[in-house]
Parts: C-alpha cells; structure tokens; sequence
C-alpha cells in the first residue's frame, strides 16, 4: 500500500476519519505521518475535501503541519458546520419531529462544543498567520504581540502534549461516556426516568446525526420512530421500587410493631404529649406570661390518678424517626441521657429550660430565656408519655430513666433534683426544692 501513487493515497485517505488513518499509519513505517508522500496525502485530503471549512489552510501555504492533528481539528470544523446548520431539538419537542430524526445525548454535544474548541483554538494559528506575517512587519506593539504569542504557544504545546500523550485518551473517553449516555446496559434506549440531568436526550436530525458519526462514531443515536424505553431496564426499575417499598414496610414495621404510643411519638412534632397541659378553653383568661398550666390529674374518688412523663434527647429522637422511616442503617441505639443524672450524688439535673417550660413557659420562651443566661445552647429533649417511654426502653434501652410525675397540677421529679449540682451549694433540704412545686 506504502507504493500507491500520492493521488490514490489521497483517494483513500478520503474514505477515512482521521482515526482511520491513524491506524493505518501505525502498520507501516512508510505510511507514518512524516513521509513526504502521506504528507502530501494529508494535504490533498485537507485542503480539498475540508477546503470549504478550512480554506484558511491553502496548499501553497508551507507553515500549516500536515498532520493528523490537524486532521482531526479540520473534522471538528466540519461537525461543527452541520451542527450549525441543523436545529437540535429537545426531547419534549419529539412529538413536532419527524420519526425518521434520530435520539442523541446532549451531553454528547456539550462535551463536544469543548472538545471542538480545543481544536479551534489550535488551528487559529494557521488562520492568522499571514496577518500576523504582516503585523510582524510593521507592528510597533512589539510587547503585546510577544505576549500574544505566548499565550498562543501555550496553547498549542497544550494541545500538542494532549494529542500525544494521555490527556487525548481522556478527551476521548469523556466524549464516549457522554456519547453512550442515554443507552442502557442492555443496549438500548435508556428509560427517561433514570436519565439524570447530564443524560438528558436530544433530537437531530437523521441526516445530521450520520453526518456527524462519520467522525464520531462514539454518537449513539436511536430513531425517533421505533425509539421507547429499554423494557428491561422499565422491570427492573419497578422491581426495584418494589423491594425498597418492601423494605421501608419492613423496617417500619419491626421498628414500631403495632405499637400505637410509638406510632404517636413518630409522628410528633411539637416536642411533648397533648396530655400534658390541660386545654386551654376558646383562649380565655390566661395570662400573657403564664400560658400553659400542667393537666391537673385530680385523685378521683380517692384514687390518686397521675401521670408520669420521661424526657428523651431531641437528638435521638430525631435520629429514630430518620431510622423508622427509612431504609439506612444509622441505627439510633440506646438513649443516652447520663448528662440527665450526677454520678456523684445520683440525683436529676433539670435542664432549666425545662423547669421554665413546665411552669407554664412556652417551649420558644424558654430556651430563648435560657440562651440569653448561658453561651452555649442547651441540649433539647421532648417529653414522652410512660406508654412511649416504656415501649422504647423495650425496643432501645437506655441509660437512665429521667421522668417527673403531674399530681394535682404540679410535677415531680421522680429522682430529685441535685441542689449541689444545680446550684453550686446546696441550699433547703432537698425534699423542698424550689424548683419541684409551683
Ligand atoms: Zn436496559
Ligand atoms: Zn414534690
Ligand atoms: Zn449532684
């Protein structure tokens, strides 16, 4: 092949992509690219099949490299007039298309319009060289055109390195994967509810799209007419659902095991029970400051009925309720409140927020109160019913049971409240705590 006539090396070079060649000119020493004869190839195929993209590079012209280089950026000229003279379409227009237009990746062609860019900028040299052949002469801004050079010096070498070495090989598999974005492991087209952002389709048309993969055959492309989603890959996803759906159903359900008090305490959201607080009558006289008074839980026919009520970290709450309603495994483990309790003298520390909040405080007025006192911001609890508490003792276990009970309207603490701790030195005999009664 290496003793065909220039004229006939030309004409076969003119049935090939500039990757073909480049194969070709890795089979024989005498087909390489710096042989004058493949040299002169190169230029016949440059100039006349690409001499309405790239008329700038003129035979007589000695200073343009015939190379596959430039080949190649002569190819991106050419896709880059049929792309701009065919519209690109969205897939939401497919209905207003013809069916024998074809289904491409946009992302594809965003990462086309870099690649081509590249080249752009590489060839640009060549397109300027007789001007700048002229400015050269007669230019006096000796500087800028110096920097100018540069600049386009670095430029080329970029692109000269990146064409012969790994950064080309990058270049190239970024254009595939985004070539093939919208094909699906089974080889088809790729449902469109599992095509994210990047993987969004187009539309072209068919002679666009085959104009374009003579010199991007990593374009894959679907005919509109016969073009729906892989059925396969429809199952699977289904099929999918479904067993995240079983799973969540699962986990829901061994979490919280018909128990309702638990079904209550997923579902909260303001922090403590409804029964807490007796209820307030069409907003009548309460005052501004007191708004909540404790439900009284009055002894009923000498039956002392109280009810009793644990606090439980927000933090591990909230951890449990992510846990309930989902399928990750940040289990929530067991409570953990020893912050609740002194080791020392084995008694309760109250938050004050929560002292403030059982006397009637709101929940807000509270913590503001407390932040005001204290830089760092408390740690927050919810207050649980003893049914809620007891079935998650059951389930998670806990460090400490830290609760309070309501008798006639006023709460309790069940362990009493440390007045050392609390207070620094403790003052009154700990069965009268100030903060107990109200
Ligand atoms: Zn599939
Ligand atoms: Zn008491
Ligand atoms: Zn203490």
């Amino acid at each position: 092949m290496e003793h065909l006539p220039v004229g006939l090396l030309a004409h076969l070079f003119e049935l090939l992509a500039a990757r073909d060649v480049l194969q070709l000119s890795l089979t024989c020493r005498s087909l390489s690219p710096s042989e004058p004869a493949v040299q002169l190839a190169l230029e016949r195929l440059i100039t006349q099949r690409f001499g309405d993209v790239a008329g700038f590079l003129r035979a007589d012209d000695a200073l343009w490299p015939r190379s596959l280089v430039v080949l190649r950026g002569v190819e991106m000229l050419r896709m880059k007039e049929v792309l701009a003279r065919s519209a690109v379409r969205s897939f939401e227009d497919a209905a207003d298309c013809r069916p024998s237009c074809m289904v491409v990746s946009r992302a594809w062609l965003v990462a086309w319009k870099k690649r081509c860019q590249g080249f752009e900028q590489y060839l640009l040299q060549f397109r300027m060289t007789k001007k700048k052949l002229l400015q050269r002469e007669r230019s006096t801004k000796r500087k800028s055109r110096k920097q100018r050079n540069a600049s386009e010096t670095l430029a080329i070498e970029r692109l000269r390195i990146e064409a012969t070495s790994g950064g080309a090989a990058t270049a190239k598999a970024a254009l595939s994967e985004a070539g093939a974005m919208i094909v699906c492991a089974h080889g088809n087209l790729l449902p469109a509810s599992q095509c994210v952002s990047r993987a969004k389709r187009a539309i072209v048309t068919n002679d666009t799209y085959w104009d374009l993969a003579v010199y991007a055959p990593e374009l894959c492309g679907f005919p509109l007419r016969s073009c729906c989603d892989c059925g396969t890959c429809v199952l699977e996803q289904e099929a999918r659902e479904l067993e995240a759906e079983e799973k969540k159903k699962a986990r829901f359900d061994g979490e919280i095991a018909g128990s309702g008090a638990l079904l209550e305490l997923l579902q909260r959201k303001n922090g403590y029970p409804k029964g807490l607080f007796s209820p307030t009558e069409g907003g009548a006289a309460v005052s501004r400051r007191q708004q909540q008074q404790l439900a009284p839980h009055l002894s009923i026919n000498g039956h002392s009925k109280y009810a009793t009520y644990f606090l439980v970290p927000k933090k591990w709450l909230n951890k449990w309720r992510k846990f309930v309603r989902s399928q990750g495994d940040d289990v929530p483990g067991p409570v953990l409140n020893a912050e609740l309790v002194c080791l020392s003298h084995r008694r309760t520390i109250v938050p004050p927020y929560i002292s403030m909040f059982l006397s009637g405080y709101s929940l807000e007025q509270s913590l503001k109160a407390m932040q005001a006192l204290s830089s760092t911001p408390s740690r927050q609890y919810e207050i649980v019913t003893f049914g809620e508490w007891e079935a998650l003792y059951d389930r998670y276990c806990a460090e400490f049971a830290v609760g309070f009970d309501v008798i006639n309207g006023s709460y309790h603490w069940k362990t009493q409240e440390c007045q050392i701790c609390n207070y620094g030195i403790g003052g009154g005999s700990p069965s009268d705590k100030p903060n107990s009664h109200r």
